[in-house]
């Protein structure tokens, strides 16, 4: 089950470990507050947070979506982290939480495994359509 708070950084010690130069070593942390609502702290980062369109800087702390929310953590779009149903981690297609380990290795995943497969068979097919 998810721990909370959730850590986010560069830093070996996060939770989720991004290796990517813009991300600070303690780049932001996620927690829920005493409703259930997840609520973004950004970390001491120059970068800041980018959440769906909105940009935070160091310090805010974000109230998110229930619905869910899209973060941009660093410069490059690999680091996106979808927020589906407030809970981090959920496949994009089956809404099924996708594997701590695999998060980890892939913080930007979107999909578990088998959805992944299934979605990788899907793009080979429309690159090339006389194959079966
Ligand atoms: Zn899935």
């Amino acid at each position: 089950m998810q721990r909370w708070p959730l850590t986010l950084g560069r830093a070996l010690g996060n939770d989720v470990v991004l290796d990517d130069p813009h991300v600070a070593a303690y780049h932001a942390t996620l927690s829920p507050d005493a409703q259930g609502q997840l609520t973004l702290t950004v970390g001491d980062t120059v970068n800041g947070v980018s959440v769906g369109n909105r940009h935070f800087a160091a310090g805010a702390r974000v109230p998110l979506e229930p619905g869910g929310a899209a973060l941009q953590i660093g410069a490059v779009s690999e680091a996106l982290l979808r927020l589906k149903e407030s809970r981090y981690g959920g496949c994009a297609d089956c809404g099924a939480q996708i594997p701590f380990e695999r998060l980890q290795a892939e913080p930007w995943a979107l999909r578990c495994l088998a959805c992944e497969a299934l979605h990788e068979v899907r793009s080979e097919r429309l690159r090339s359509p006389n194959r079966i």
